[in-house]
């Protein structure tokens, strides 16, 4: 590519708009070329360790270098250590669904780049977060209190793990306030053996005692959610022992099965006993702005926090992680920082908090920016009907696992995701060796990409539909695929057991 030469006569600015025009421009194509070859490349990235060290300099370089020659980098050395999120055979955990949408409202978002930790430091930032937040919310249905117009609202986290985390501390130093902070060995946490692993870590960041950290065991007969009987009674007994229950995390979609946690019976609990009431929904939760699964959000109405990722299914390119939160005045007495520098005297006259005051950092992005461009652009009605087309597609995939007696279907199918199994030829290892031998031999194909999980002891394979571009014919390619590893690694194992 010669061309590039004529370009690099002058050097590049830190910024100057015909320059960004150009290298923007040439930036932008080389991305829809990656879009329109993307199902060229393996979809796990096939690449050793350490390949890149061997691939680059040891050193940043003095001078400044030619973009073509970096974008030949970028093809050479970077795209083979890419696992491909956006490619249509991409179903490992769940998915981070990109859009144009998202993607320009990203680059306004970068372009821009405001720092928005007050009002005034870009009163769009602040005004059309809320304005979104609220737009979201209503698409849920979710209750009134979690609405600006009171002392509730919503604020774009960056990930569900940053929404726990903020949640917990709120929670938390809202009970030290009314027993006393000597009382920190005391506070008991609750949660499903299904929770994300994230929220242990939040409990040891937030100093929860390691043995105050309660996991209640689920079952298949109660679909892996709450048993609200097991609940009852684990704060039951730790009241009796003086230990305060004061937060429980429930979880609607599991990352290992989608289960739901029955929101009603257990925020009943929480309610009686005067706990917080988070609800973890980042990914399932996106499929609630569909009237026929709106019900699996029953009993948010107990809920103190709620959280979803829009990042994973509504087209939102990551990060992107809404947060409500019935009062958003615990958040700020838990986390308000509020030094000379940053002081910010409108905004307080008008009774809006910062959002610094509702999150980890100071610094934020202007992300709603991405779901404001995703709304516009696709209105609600495509949203639902990529939710759908997901759904369904999903439940296709189910009839084909279905359809061939050498596996079984695990977990009743929850919206996009299926969980499966290659039946082992006996139950010792819960069918770890022969399942996770046909992850390997699947994903080193390079033809899709999926993920594994283990519930009950026994090795699960997690299909989950959701990236952009997934249509019938992946989903139809990719269980071929699998079907043919299945017979290459039954036959190695039957051979391997007899010798
Ligand atoms: C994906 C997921 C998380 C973690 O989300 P991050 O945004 O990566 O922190 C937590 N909980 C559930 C239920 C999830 O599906």
């Amino acid at each position: 590519m010669k061309n590039g030469n004529a370009d690099e006569k002058e050097p590049l600015r830190p910024m100057d708009a015909e320059q960004l025009r150009k290298y923007g421009h040439k930036m932008i194509d080389f991305i829809a070329d990656y879009y329109k070859s993307i199902e060229q490349f393996p979809v796990l990235s096939q690449v050793q360790p350490d390949y890149l060290k061997d691939l680059l300099p040891n050193f940043a370089p003095d001078q400044p270098e030619k973009f073509q020659d970096i974008l030949d980098d970028i093809t050479k050395k970077i795209i083979p250590g890419v696992t491909h999120w956006q490619n249509p055979n991409f179903f490992g955990y769940f998915s981070a669904s990109s859009s144009i949408a998202g993607f320009l409202g990203e680059i306004l978002c970068s372009g821009l780049n405001v720092i928005g930790f007050n009002w005034l430091t870009s009163p769009a930032s602040t005004e059309l977060e809320i304005i979104v937040l609220d737009w979201l919310a209503k698409l849920l249905n979710l209750p009134d209190k979690f609405l600006s117009s009171g002392h509730g609202g919503g604020i774009i986290q960056g990930t569900a793990s940053e929404a726990i985390l903020v949640v917990l501390l709120a929670a938390r130093d809202k009970i030290l306030l009314r027993i006393g902070r000597n009382s920190m060995d005391k506070l008991v946490v609750y949660s499903s053996d299904q929770v994300h692993s994230f929220f242990k870590k939040a409990c040891q960041i937030a100093g929860i005692h390691s043995e105050n950290f309660r996991v209640l065991q689920t079952n298949a007969s109660s679909g892996h959610g709450i048993d609200p009987r097991i609940l009852d009674q684990a704060i039951h007994d730790d009241m009796d022992i003086g230990l305060i229950p004061f937060f429980l995390c429930a979880t609607v979609g599991t990352t290992s099965s989608a289960a739901v946690d029955p929101l009603v019976e257990i925020g009943l609990i929480t309610e009686e006993n005067g706990m917080w009431f988070h609800v973890d929904a980042a990914y399932a939760g996106n499929a609630c702005i569909c009237s026929e699964y709106r019900h699996y959000l029953d009993g948010v109405e107990y809920a103190d926090s709620f959280g979803i990722n829009p990042y994973k299914w509504l087209l939102v390119n990551f990060d992107c992680s809404c947060l409500w939160v019935k009062d958003q005045r615990d958040l700020v007495n838990s986390l308000t920082t509020n030094p000379v520098y940053l002081e910010n005297m409108i905004f307080r006259k008008n009774n809006f908090v910062d959002f610094k005051d509702m999150e980890i950092q100071i610094g934020r992005r202007f992300r709603s920016l991405k779901l404001w461009m995703v709304f516009r652009l696709y209105g609600v009605e495509n949203l639902k009907e990529h939710i759908r087309k997901n759904i369904k597609l999903a439940r296709q995939f189910e009839k084909l696992v279905r359809s061939d007696n050498r596996f079984e279907i695990v977990c009743p199918g929850m919206f996009s995701l299926v969980c499966f199994r290659l039946l082992p030829h006996n139950e010792n290892d819960g069918g770890y060796e022969l399942n996770s031998k046909l992850l390997d031999a699947v994903n080193s194909t390079g033809k899709l990409f999926f993920t594994h999980t283990i519930i009950s002891d026994k090795y699960i394979l997690r299909f989950a539909v959701g990236a952009t571009l997934t249509e019938e014919r992946h989903i139809i390619e990719s269980w071929k695929v699998i079907q043919n590893q299945a017979t290459l690694v039954s036959r190695k194992f039957t051979q391997q057991n007899k010798n």
